[in-house]
């Protein structure tokens, strides 16, 4: 029997992972299939686990990247230290959860971001996504200063959107979208900053990755600012998935 692979999440459509796997699993020759699981609960993961026995990867996304936890058996240190899962492997009958988001915006990073010790940060959102950027700011590169901006401040290292417009935004070296805001359909939206502030040696990362050019990527372009979108890191975190799976 043919193994089983799979994306869960509450709304999948087109989804990116299906395509990305088949086609890996058809030039790699393995006999296996992935199949996007549209669940409307994260209760109904205990059922899909008992109806596909045959199951050994799933990806996960929005809204279960946290509320998956739970039901898993163990977590790796990173899914631990972050509080999201985004990769869930299955050995000897016990699911574990792994972030592989980390590992995918780390390296997508690395490639356009020219470290330099020092300087400030800034986090647009405070989900799944903004945590494991946190993770590896926190891990990785040598910020003097990480920010959160958040429509909610009632955390000491969160800034609101109000804030920030009166402060500016010269003092980063780095943004990063964390936020749906832009992404398709919605791609007339852009977060609230005045843009205009913006540090031409500041590297804009949107996590977006459709459409390819977010309306904040595109006005950052236009400040001079060198850009990143979410497509890069969106490989690479499904490369890291098919190792931890050990396909
Ligand atoms: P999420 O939990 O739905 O939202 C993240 C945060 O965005 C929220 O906690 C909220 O923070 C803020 N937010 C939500 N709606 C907003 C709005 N209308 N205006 C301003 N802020 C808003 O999503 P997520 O799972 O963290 O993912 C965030 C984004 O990253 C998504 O677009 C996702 O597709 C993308 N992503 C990309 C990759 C990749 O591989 N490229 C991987 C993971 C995620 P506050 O309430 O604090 O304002």
């Amino acid at each position: 029997m043919a193994t089983v692979y799979g994306l869960i999440g509450k709304k999948l459509g087109h989804s990116f992972s299906k395509s990305f796997f088949q086609e890996k699993f058809h030039t790699e020759h393995i006999d296996a299939t992935f199949e996007n699981f549209e669940m409307d609960d994260i209760q109904a993961f205990q059922s899909l686990r008992a109806l596909h026995p045959q199951l050994r990867g799933l990806s996960v996304t929005i809204p279960y990247k946290e509320s998956i936890m739970p039901f898993l058996d163990a977590l790796s240190p990173n899914a631990q230290a972050i509080g999201a899962v985004n990769c869930v492997a299955f050995r000897d009958g016990l699911a574990i959860g792994h972030n592989t988001d980390v590992i995918g915006f780390r390296d997508s990073l690395a490639e356009v971001y020219e470290a330099e010790p020092g300087g400030k940060a800034l986090i647009l959102g405070t989900g799944g996504a903004a945590k494991a950027v946190l993770f590896v700011l926190q891990h990785y590169f040598e910020f003097d200063e990480i920010t959160f901006a958040s429509r909610q401040t009632s955390a000491a290292d969160t800034i609101s959107y109000e804030q920030l417009g009166q402060q500016g935004l010269l003092d980063y070296r780095l943004i990063v979208n964390a936020t749906p805001v832009g992404m398709f359909p919605e791609v007339d939206q852009c977060p609230a900053l005045d843009l205009a502030t913006l540090d031409p040696r500041c590297l804009v990362f949107d996590l977006i990755y459709n459409p390819e050019e977010t309306k904040l990527l595109a006005s950052a372009r236009t400040q001079g600012c060198p850009t990143r979108n979410g497509l890069d890191m969106l490989i690479r975190q499904a490369e890291a998935s098919w190792k931890v799976w050990g396909v």
